[in-house]
């Protein structure tokens, strides 16, 4: 049994197999084989080394051609390793007494190997770990031959263990078979965890080498709450898992009794809980869950799941898709915000050394103008279907916002012509991600209907700290004082200049700064449709006096730790469940 801690991306428990996507992108079933199987199984296991072991000769003698012979000596110990006789009877050992498949008791054997010599010091034998998990994709190819399982048609629900999922993969998943996500890299704010909660999955990033520690078809335990996975669990902790997993559930039917009260205060303030979604199909169950419309539609990911640009046309029907889901409430789409972590195949996104500070998202649509302004009509027309609002991510300068609402005013002008109807007052707004936006938001508001709060990006860019790292995680934290002074500004800025404000990043669903965020002035907040019920309990549990003393207590504190402290302090005596 193997313990690990991570970061708590999506809340929930899971239990299930595994299927490790790094190593050998299959599924190994821990199935028990018939006693006569056996024989079948230990061939099928010869012949796989010794292709396997054919392979590596190959591709030695071919490296010694093209690189030289001391070159080809890297695979001196592929060979060594993979005709081994005492690999080959430690796994025909388990084979035969615990009646496992070939493929699954090689596993089993190659992570024990890697995990010894990932404890040795000497770099050198550390190194080797590599070429175990080389050997062990190779021998298992052969074993599972044609069985092997395709990602995106999974046929039994799985936990995925990944080094990272690209958003195209994670959007691509049959996700009735997905019971949980164990990811090695990441943060709270990396997209993997996004989608996770999205989709309402429980999930752990920042893992380490989690890939290989686990085996695919081995048992896993994901505490998505706690940030913790266990693999291998023994029967007791299983069963301990499996009462928080009621626990969890008890928790989840709870938060469904409130969805169809309001979200009012004590004192009878009443908040705007709004979700985000990344897929058009997501604004339903939004609905459904109690959110009273869509903050944000990440329209980006429509790209990140197509191959190829999506026409003027297909975005439009999505478009439409999520503007009919919402029924009559408001759907704010947010224009692509492609590039950094959310990369496309088929644009040309050159390689920039620093995506987070390059060119990504608006500034990318203001530089590719002709693919921007299909966009833009697309969404327009979807105006003329229900309350869409239109909104400009990543801005830093008010000549960005002034360049995007000239291109939308010349989309605007064309459609006329073409007599394509759409709203010509659509509400446009922008996100405040950017410390130079939020530092100028009083002259922002002067130009845009609403302003959105996006805590995600501009924790990045006031701490300095890449979201998606999990080596700075520890310092990626929405409540340090800076970042919060500069929501307050927001706030302010936007109450003076009477535009609507709005906070979308992922602290708007965490229940921990819910009073600080009221306190703060913010009476409208977007999340994962999931969070809703669970902010709106916490909405319901308080006063905005009460929440005005909280920000005011935060506000004087100096760091981030003390912020932390005070408001687990606070959200504790409300929700004592949850924290
Ligand atoms: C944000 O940056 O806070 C935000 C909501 O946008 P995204 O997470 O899509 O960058
Ligand atoms: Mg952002």
């Amino acid at each position: 049994m193997i313990r690990k801690k991570g970061i708590s991306a999506s809340p929930g428990v899971a239990i299930g197999p595994a299927l490790v996507l790094d190593t050998e992108e299959y599924l190994i079933p821990r199935r028990p084989i018939d006693p006569a199987q056996v024989p079948a199984q230990i061939q099928a296991l010869d012949a796989a080394i010794e292709t396997a072991r054919q392979e590596v000769a190959e591709l030695r003698a071919s490296a010694a051609r093209k690189l030289g012979e001391k070159t080809s000596a890297i695979f001196n110990y592929h060979e060594m390793f993979s005709a081994d006789p005492k690999l080959r009877a430690a796994v025909v050992t388990v084979i035969q007494e615990h009646h496992y498949t070939a493929a699954y008791a090689f596993g089993q054997e190659m992570k024990r190997q890697q995990r010894k010599f990932r404890e040795v010091v000497d770099p050198y034998v550390k190194e080797r770990v590599r070429d175990l998990f080389d050997i062990e994709r190779r021998v298992l190819r052969h074993i599972l031959g044609r069985a092997r399982e395709d990602i995106t048609r999974l046929t039994e629900p799985v936990i995925i263990v990944a080094h990272d999922l690209t958003p195209s993969q994670a959007v691509s998943f049959n996700r009735e078979h997905i019971l949980g996500f164990a990811i090695s890299v990441g943060g709270q704010t990396s997209h993997t965890a996004i989608i996770a909660r999205m989709l309402g999955i429980p999930a752990v990033v920042a893992l380490g080498d989690v890939t290989s520690d686990v085996t695919g078809g081995e048992t896993v335990i994901i505490d998505g709450t706690h940030g913790v996975v266990v693999a291998n669990p023994d029967h007791e902790t299983i069963e301990d898992y499996r009462a928080d997993q009621r626990e969890y559930h008890a928790f989840e039917m709870e938060l469904a009794g409130l969805r169809d009260l309001p979200a009012v205060t004590h004192d009878g303030v009443t908040v705007s809980l709004l979700a985000n979604i990344e897929l058009a199909s997501e604004a339903r169950t939004a609905m459904e869950l109690g959110a009273e419309g869509i903050g944000l539609y990440r329209t980006e990911f429509l790209f990140l799941a197509s191959e190829r640009l999506p026409t003027e046309e297909q975005q439009y029907e999505v478009f439409r898709e999520a503007v009919q889901h919402a029924n009559s409430k408001p759907v704010v789409i947010r224009t692509m915000d492609l590039g950094a972590d959310k990369m496309m195949d088929g644009l040309e996104f050159q390689h920039d050394h620093n995506p987070a500070l390059g060119l990504r998202s608006l500034r990318y649509c203001l530089q590719h103008l002709d693919m921007f302004k299909i966009h833009l009509r697309a969404i327009l027309r979807a105006t003329a279907e229900g309350d869409v609002r239109i909104m400009f991510p990543m801005i830093a300068t008010l000549t960005e916002l002034r360049q995007a609402k000239a291109t939308l005013a010349d989309v605007m002008e064309d459609l006329e012509e073409e007599r394509v109807p759409f709203r010509r007052d659509v509400p446009i707004g922008m996100m405040v991600e950017t410390p130079a936006a939020a530092m100028l938001s009083s002259v922002f508001a002067r130009e845009v209907s609403f302003l959105s709060i996006g805590t995600n990006d501009l924790t990045q860019y006031t701490l300095a700290v890449d979201r998606a790292n999990e080596r700075v995680a520890h310092l990626y934290t929405p409540h340090n004082p800076a970042v919060l002074k500069l929501v307050r500004e927001v706030v302010r800025a936007a109450r003076k200049g009477k535009v609507t404000v709005n906070l979308c990043g992922e602290m708007a669903g965490q229940p921990l700064y819910t009073q600080l965020l009221l306190g703060l002035g913010l009476r409208q907040l977007s999340m994962a449709p999931k969070d809703v019920a669970e902010i709106k309990k916490m909405v319901r549990s308080t006063s905005i006096e009460d929440c005005e003393a909280v920000a005011r207590k935060v506000l004087r504190f100096d760091a981030g730790r003390q912020v932390l402290n005070f408001l687990r302090g606070e959200a504790r005596k409300i929700m004592p469940e949850a924290f």
